[in-house]
């Protein structure tokens, strides 16, 4: 019997494991877009899925592939695709596998690029449903013959709801559909969404697990829950080349990154890897940091309110107190109505304006006036986003650094 290693531990040692040239413990950069073979079988057998291997790097390479191998131990899943970015990888996974007259059924609280997405397959014929997806009841009422999809996120940007993560996945699996689980608010190392019978787990990997925001990437990993034998959107050909468990996974790399082409590319590949070592240690400082700034903002007369789930106020905190590791480096604030949102924010001296989440960096900016702009007050109101809210992703700094900087800015 073996034993399964700990998180930081297997993901360092991965590459090692695949025995790369000249004894490195990384994986190569390579940057070849094409692979010759001296036996022009071994190039049939590759592009008729009868054999593993490269042939040309738009859909797969030997650099990307060491890190799909990480993302899938990090996920406890089957295999993993990776893509150029997060909404690639989204896009991409929605195209192969759903076509029109299929309905999806989705969370109303998503990050915004997500919806934004979800509109553009609503205007071309792809059904969807938003729903609260915090109640089962109304993910169950919207179900129909035609439903292919469920997809939420773990906690959602920027409100921090958490949907019914453990119902849903009951749900998915008793009606047969693919139950898709955006993971990268949480990250593996929080979160593994295979425990609450995910069929596929989505990641931006330029957040947490790339870390250091010097890196875009996204991912899909399988769980190997879902049966593919018998979904309907499947490309006949592919049924004869290979095992019905790798049918979805070959239908997105094959209909959906190789079509649509969001690929990764392995200089990034290479930089997400290297940040992916240290996700645990990153993670525990982060999640450390932002739960002693959310006590802080929380018992502060000038905040109004404090959206993070590892608070006792916040709605979801039970289902985080059961299914997280930890309770995460994102939360979102509102100010009292009598200090102005944006002088706040330009009196923060070490927190950056700044988009991005899960940086080394704590980051800060206002929500509706960036992220949420183009969607619209009622959109917004519909996904729980008050004018006012400022989105905070905690980074690793010392925390008396950082409790510091907040306390000077509220005054
Ligand atoms: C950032 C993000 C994405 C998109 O990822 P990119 O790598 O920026 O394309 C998707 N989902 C969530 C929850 C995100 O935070």
């Amino acid at each position: 019997m073996t034993t399964r290693r700990g998180f930081t531990t297997t993901i360092l040692h991965a590459d090692r494991l695949g025995k790369p040239e000249h004894g490195a413990l990384h994986k190569p950069i390579h940057t070849s877009v094409t692979f010759g073979y001296d036996d022009v079988q071994d190039l049939v057998d590759i592009f008729q899925n009868k054999k593993k291997g490269y042939a040309y790097s738009r859909q797969g390479n030997p650099t990307v592939s060491a890190l799909e191998n990480k993302v899938t131990l990090m996920e406890h899943g089957m295999a993993t695709i990776a893509f150029s970015t997060g909404m690639a990888a989204i896009s991409s996974t929605i195209m192969a596998l759903i076509k029109k007259g299929d309905h999806v059924i989705a969370s109303s609280y998503l990050f915004g690029n997500t919806r934004s997405v979800f509109q553009t397959f609503m205007d071309m014929g792809l059904d969807f449903t938003f729903v609260d997806a915090t109640s089962i009841d109304n993910v169950r009422n919207e179900i129909r013959d035609n439903t292919k999809m469920v997809f939420v996120e773990t906690i959602a940007n920027p409100a921090t709801q958490i949907v019914d993560l453990e119902q849903i996945g009951d749900l998915c699996e008793e009606k047969g559909i693919i139950y898709m689980v955006d993971n990268t608010m949480t990250s593996p190392y929080i979160f593994k969404p295979v425990s609450v019978k995910a069929s596929l787990v989505i990641t931006s990997l330029t957040k947490y697990i790339g870390g250091h925001g010097n890196a875009l990437g996204g991912s899909v990993t399988d769980t190997g829950l879902f049966n593919w034998a018998n979904y309907a959107n499947i490309f006949e050909g592919f049924k004869s080349q290979v095992k019905p468990e790798v049918l979805g996974m070959t239908q997105i790399r094959k209909k959906g990154l190789r079509d649509a082409g969001g690929t990764l590319s392995p200089e990034a590949a290479h930089s997400i890897s290297v940040g992916s070592e240290t996700l645990a240690l990153r993670m525990e400082r982060a999640c450390t940091n932002a739960y002693s700034l959310a006590t802080f903002f929380e018992g502060h007369p000038k905040i109004k309110k404090v959206y993070y789930p590892g608070l006792k106020s916040h709605p979801q905190h039970h289902i985080a107190k059961k299914l997280f590791l930890k309770f995460g480096g994102l939360m979102s604030i509102e100010l009292d109505e009598s200090i102005d949102c944006f002088a706040f924010l330009n009196k923060l001296k070490l927190v950056v304006k700044s988009s991005n989440l899960g940086d080394t960096r704590t980051l800060a900016i206002p929500v509706a006036h960036t992220i949420f702009n183009e969607l619209g007050p009622v959109k917004r109101a519909e996904m729980g986003i008050p004018d006012s809210m400022i989105r905070l992703s905690i980074g690793i700094e010392d925390i008396d650094d950082l409790l510091h900087d907040f306390k000077v800015a509220l005054g």
